[in-house]
């Protein structure tokens, strides 16, 4: 989508600190990291929100999950742990229209129910 912002940072018309691209994803550092690593991993191919992947896209998605392994390795952060996190729509805190995963991780974490 040609107003999208994560979609001109796909593009590169917009920079970002690049952590891992293929064919289908593109990653890199979110701006205002809200954890010691904070990186964005989104498809190639505009999807506005979670609750828009198709059945086709099913694959697509399996790209996203290989490259949250591989990245997570790469920064040593596969074993002693991360989160991923997927926010929809208003209630979730999405803020950008364009299907987006984030990790988070350099810290622990405690699942707690009640938000900040
Ligand atoms: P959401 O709330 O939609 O799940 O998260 C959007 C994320 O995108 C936020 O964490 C925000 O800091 C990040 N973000 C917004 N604009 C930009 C940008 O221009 N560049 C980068 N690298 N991250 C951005
Ligand atoms: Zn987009």
């Amino acid at each position: 989508m040609s107003d999208c912002i994560f979609c001109k940072i796909v593009k590169r018309e917009i920079p970002s600190e690049v952590v891992y691209e293929n064919e289908f994803i593109f990653a890199f550092k979110d701006i205002h990291p809200k954890a010691p690593i904070h990186i964005l991993v989104v498809p190639k191919k505009h999807i506005s929100t979670f609750n828009d992947i198709t059945s086709e896209d099913i694959p697509l998605y399996g790209e996203i999950i290989k490259a949250i392994q591989k990245i997570t390795k790469d920064l040593n952060i596969a074993d002693s742990g991360y989160r991923v996190l997927v926010n929809v729509n208003k209630d979730g805190g999405q803020v950008i229209y364009h299907l987006h995963v984030h990790i988070l991780g350099g810290k622990p974490f405690k699942f707690e129910e009640k938000g900040e």
